[in-house]
């Protein structure tokens, strides 16, 4: 399968980027993974959307129209089985290393394809953690070092996940968002800078919605979080996952609840009608 470079489609061991570019230097730039199931992109209007949004965070415009956008996550989509695309935009190479931006400096666009790991039904397990993240989360930038480090804290610990921790509020995880059923009503933080915008997120929140579970977006504090009846994470590659274990303690009964059942299973049927083309 070829992956896209500044225009071209070409094999991965061909694609070839400057040591001066900007990404390599400084993650100066920010990206994007699409789910595809079928052949459908899951929510592409989203994604560029947010992907917009970043460019902008970062002082940046998108380098490439939606249609071509369109074209490139097309061209790469192979097959029917679950994928991901994975698109990237960074500022580029400049002529020497210099913090400050260069004036018209042209940005690296980079695209590939990855197949998708099957989700682990029987749930995970996840650790808190203090969320030592800079205070622009809402930007998906590249420049990802503490959520290596963090997410690495929970692998060895055995665990899937760092559950993020600011000023005693739940934030977000390393790589996606959290969610979690308090006496009953589904709740997860409410947008801001301190988290991703996660499109599976608004995902979950309209399908709740939709079948009249009771869902509110207001902030966690962590105590609250810890006695939660269930904890899932979303994202992209990762859909809506239990949480069946934090910080070595069950969560509920230590498997994954009742609520999540039926959001998983509202999941499965938003995903099957993307499939077979009942939507856009
Ligand atoms: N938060 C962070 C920090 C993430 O990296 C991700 C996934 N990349 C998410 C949340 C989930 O976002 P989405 O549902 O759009 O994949």
């Amino acid at each position: 399968p070829l992956v896209y470079l500044n225009g071209e489609f070409l094999p991965l061991e061909q694609a070839r980027v400057s040591v001066l570019d900007r990404g390599f230097l400084f993650g100066d730039g920010v990206y994007e993974v699409i789910p595809v199931y079928g052949g459908q992109p899951l929510r592409l209007e989203e994604h560029l959307t947010r992907l917009d949004g970043s460019l902008r965070g970062i002082r940046m415009t998108s380098p490439l129209s939606r249609a071509e956008w369109a074209e490139v996550v097309g061209r790469l989509i192979d097959g029917p089985d679950d994928q991901s695309v994975y698109l990237q935009v960074t500022r580029g190479a400049g002529p020497a290393r210099d913090h400050a931006i260069p004036a018209g400096v042209t940005p690296t666009v980079f695209a590939m394809g990855s197949p998708i790991a099957p989700v682990p039904l029987a749930g995970v397990r996840a650790i808190t953690l203090d969320d030592i993240r800079w205070r622009w989360c809402n930007i998906k930038a590249i420049t990802l070092l503490p959520n290596v480090l963090l997410r690495q804290e929970a692998a060895d610990k055995g665990c899937a996940e760092a559950v993020l921790v600011r000023d005693g509020r739940v934030t977000e995880g390393t790589a996606s968002n959290v969610f979690a059923v308090i006496e009953g009503v589904i709740v997860t933080p409410p947008k801001g800078p301190e988290l991703l915008p996660g499109i599976t997120r608004d995902l979950v929140l309209e399908l709740v919605q939709a079948e009249g579970l009771p869902a509110r977006e207001r902030a966690i504090p962590l105590d609250e979080f810890a006695g939660a009846e269930e904890i899932w994470i979303t994202s992209s590659t990762r859909e809506v996952l239990p949480v069946v274990e934090l910080d070595g303690r069950p969560v509920g009964r230590g498997s994954p609840g009742r609520v999540w059942e039926r959001v998983s299973a509202l999941y499965q049927d938003f995903k099957r009608r993307l499939k077979s083309g009942v939507m856009a």
